[in-house]
């Protein structure tokens, strides 16, 4: 590179590292290089205005006082005016000081000039007017931390800004080696990648830490441009840097809030997925590992019954009982918090053999099963209390041998071997096997057609009877019903979870409600069937998404039956977390429209009491898993009993689910339960089928249908 052009690079780097607007002009008046700030103004990329007069930029009023100007300069003087300034498409003129500064003597080239403008409040008098720069170095002084450093890196000068921002002062920095604002933050590659090109007399740049005298650490972006001498080779080296610690601090908050958990500061699902995804980390070193997968057995009681503050609190103590184990055992390993409670354990398993392997994880999740059981001892907010939250853990586990295959999901494995102990009772291990591999690829094929299963028609809606005390039909459930093409009707305990995970479930929650409502119109037309309302299950899901019930809210208003005839029922046990007040206000804008919403499988989850006071509810659903064990379980008659006397307080009807049995009916109805639906009146079928059981009076007939 010439000395010239070196000259001149120096010069435009200056320039972008002002905050005014600026560029250098050329002997003829074209733009040869327009900084950031102009371009930003002028509403244009600076490459665009390279080549362009400057009063093309400025509107045609203010043409003449820039050309006048730009001339003098031009023929060597240095010219300083205010005046009103439209930039870009600018219809208000701003006020700005504006400077033309011939580039000459000093090494630099005689020709062109630059030009910095600044717009200050209008009606404010230039207070920069008397004190503006003589020279370009100190301009960028004011703007910018710079140094001039000899060819061993020697600090030949320093600015007022490097001196704040480094604390130290000027003759503590001259004649110092730049070495003394070592960070230690980057390796000696980083340093030789630098010298390298700046020695070969090329500009070099990035964002540095450094440290300051007081030992505190900063980050700048920093631009080395090297002075060249008559031969091109580097006399000496400018840098220009800009303060970016808060730049930094900012990016770092992000990266903490994208990988790792909040409540734990353990890495999160993100951290790792690409962990897995990178296949090199460090863990996978010696040919097999392990993916523990955990979840704490009935977390959400530690919740609900101690609130989410000690429920963070005991995360917190699981987090590290865990991670002390694993240092205890000397295993190579790294913990992740999924979320909730769950928590991933990735171990290398340092070649072992079988034997050692089973071996060893026996020995891990016993001593986390013991860890857990514990008691943990929890801040409630200001003391700390022992709290004997004596929880079990389930666990899924997958070996896996590296380097891993590409297609290989080991979460997912996990995952399936989790669910796996979770239904064998909780506080169980299982490890993924090739019958669960079977299962899995299984569920990959279902999960296909499910897909495909809304568009080619394979569902269809039952409906199941709900009766009075009198046997009389008051309305019905629809369930969703799906005939695959090959295996046959599939339960929507299989599907509907499923179909949650997959996200498919607010699609087929909308083909539901159109057909129920299609039902109930077609049911308005019967003198028997008119009053029954139809009740649709509706998904946490559903919920979840913004849209879905001011679509609702849209669509029942176009309906012509009376909205009372539609209820939509909300599964306890999935209503999960909490709910937004927006999905608050809109439920209590359905209810005030007529719409009844029921709270179904009451008593099944940990936050039933909780629900009927936060939900505009109309109706619960006694859980089967009560009704059930009814007649032999004196605990399921108080709860029944307590939920009848409690839904009768707050005005709320009552519908007991699962009734199969006469007795159980009969019980029920001594206890003053209102309603009923069960087999023991008929199994989900289709409406039309479900019309010929029903007599004119509408009760159902007795022969109880199979
Ligand atoms: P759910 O809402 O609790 O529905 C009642 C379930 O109990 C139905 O099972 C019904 O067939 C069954 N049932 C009714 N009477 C008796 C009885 O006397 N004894 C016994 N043992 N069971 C009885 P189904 O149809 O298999 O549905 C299972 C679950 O799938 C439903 O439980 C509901 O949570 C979900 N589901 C069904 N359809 C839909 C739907 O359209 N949308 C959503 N989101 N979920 C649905
Ligand atoms: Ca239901
Ligand atoms: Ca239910």
């Amino acid at each position: 590179m010439d000395p010239l052009s070196s000259s001149l690079e120096v010069v435009d780097q200056i320039l972008e590292a002002t905050p005014a607007i600026g560029g250098r002009i050329d002997s003829t008046g074209r733009i040869r290089f327009a900084n950031g700030a102009l371009a930003k103004s002028a509403k244009q990329r600076p490459e665009d205005l390279v080549g362009r007069s400057l009063a093309d930029l400025v509107c045609i009023n203010c043409q003449k006082v820039v050309l006048q100007n730009l001339t003098t300069a031009l023929q060597g003087r240095k010219v300083s005016v205010e005046a009103d300034i439209c930039l870009g498409a600018q219809d208000v003129p701003e006020s700005m000081q504006l400077r033309f500064e011939p580039l000459m003597g000093a090494g630099w080239s005689s020709e062109g000039l630059v030009f910095l403008g600044e717009s200050f409040a209008r009606g404010e008098q230039s207070s920069k007017g008397d004190s503006w720069p003589n020279n370009l170095l100190q301009t960028l002084n004011e703007h910018a931390i710079v140094a001039v450093a000899d060819l061993q890196g020697t600090i030949t000068y320093a600015n007022e800004r490097f001196c704040q921002i480094s604390k130290y002062t000027k003759t503590e920095l001259l004649g110092q080696n730049h070495r003394i604002l070592k960070s230690g933050h980057h390796d000696a590659h980083f340093y030789e990648a630098m010298w390298t090109t700046i020695s070969g007399g090329q500009t070099w740049r990035g964002d540095v830490c450094n440290r300051a005298k007081d030992g505190s650490l900063y980050w700048v972006h920093t631009t080395i441009v090297p002075f060249l001498d008559g031969h091109g080779l580097p006399a000496q080296y400018v840098s220009i840097r800009v303060d970016i610690t808060a730049l930094k601090a900012a990016q770092q908050r992000a990266h903490q809030l994208a990988y790792y958990d909040q409540v734990t500061d353990l890495p999160n699902r993100r951290s790792l997925r690409e962990a897995l995804a990178e296949r090199k980390s460090p863990l996978f070193g010696n040919g097999t590992g392990a993916l523990v997968l955990i979840d704490v057995d009935n977390f959400r009681v530690i919740n609900d019954v101690h609130g989410h503050f000690a429920g963070d609190a005991y995360l917190r103590s699981v987090a590290g009982r865990v991670e002390g184990l694993l240092k205890e055992g000397h295993l190579r390993s790294n913990v992740f918090h999924l979320g909730g409670d769950e928590f991933v354990i990735l171990t290398d398993l340092q070649g072992l053999d079988l034997d050692s392997t089973n071996l060893l994880m026996t020995g891990l999740i016993t001593g986390l099963q013991e860890e857990l059981s514990n008691t943990h001892r929890i801040s409630d907010g200001g003391s700390l209390v022992d709290l004997a939250l004596s929880c079990s853990l389930s666990a899924g586990v997958v070996f896996f041998e590296t380097p891993l295959a590409e297609q290989v999901n080991l979460l997912e494995k996990a995952d399936v071997a989790l669910v796996e102990a979770k239904d064998r009772g909780k506080n169980q291990v299982v490890y993924f096997d090739q019958h669960l591999r079977d299962q899995l690829q299984e569920r990959h094929e279902l999960e296909k057609d499910l897909r495909q299963a809304l568009h080619q028609g394979q569902f269809h809606l039952a409906y199941q009877p709900i009766v009075d005390q009198g046997n009389h039909v008051v309305g019905a459930e629809a369930l969703m019903r799906w005939t695959h093409p090959d295996r046959g009707a599939i339960s929507p305990g299989v599907f509907i979870p499923l179909a949650e995970q997959m996200r498919l479930i607010n699609a087929m929650g909308w083909w539901v409600i159109e057909q129920a409502c299609l039902q109930l119109q077609a049911w308005q037309a019967n003198p028997v069937t008119c009053d029954w309302w139809v009740s649709v299950n509706v998904s946490a899901r559903q919920l979840k998404d913004p849209a879905f019930l001011d679509q609702l809210m849209q669509f029942v208003k176009r309906q012509q039956f009376p909205l009372q005839l539609l209820a939509l029922e909300l599964t306890e046990t999935s209503l999960l977390d909490d709910l937004s007040s927006w999905t608050l206000d809109s439920l209590a804008q359905l209810r005030d429209l007529g719409i009844q919403l029921a709270l179904d499988d009451f008593g099944t989850g940990f936050s039933s009491l909780m629900y009927l006071k936060e939900l505009p509810l109309t109706k619960i659903k006694i859980d089967q898993s009560f009704v059930r064990t009814l007649l032999d379980n004196p605990k399921d008659q108080l709860i029944t009993q307590s939920i009848l006397t409690l839904a009768n307080g707050l005005g709320l009807a009552v519908v007991a689910e699962g009734v199969e049995t006469e007795e159980q009916l009969q019980y029920l109805k001594s206890v003053g339960c209102p309603l009923f639906q069960g087999y023991l009146f008929s199994r989900p079928t289709f409406a039309e089928r479900l019309l010929t059981l029903v007599l004119p009076d509408r009760t159902l007939l007795p022969s109880r249908p199979k």
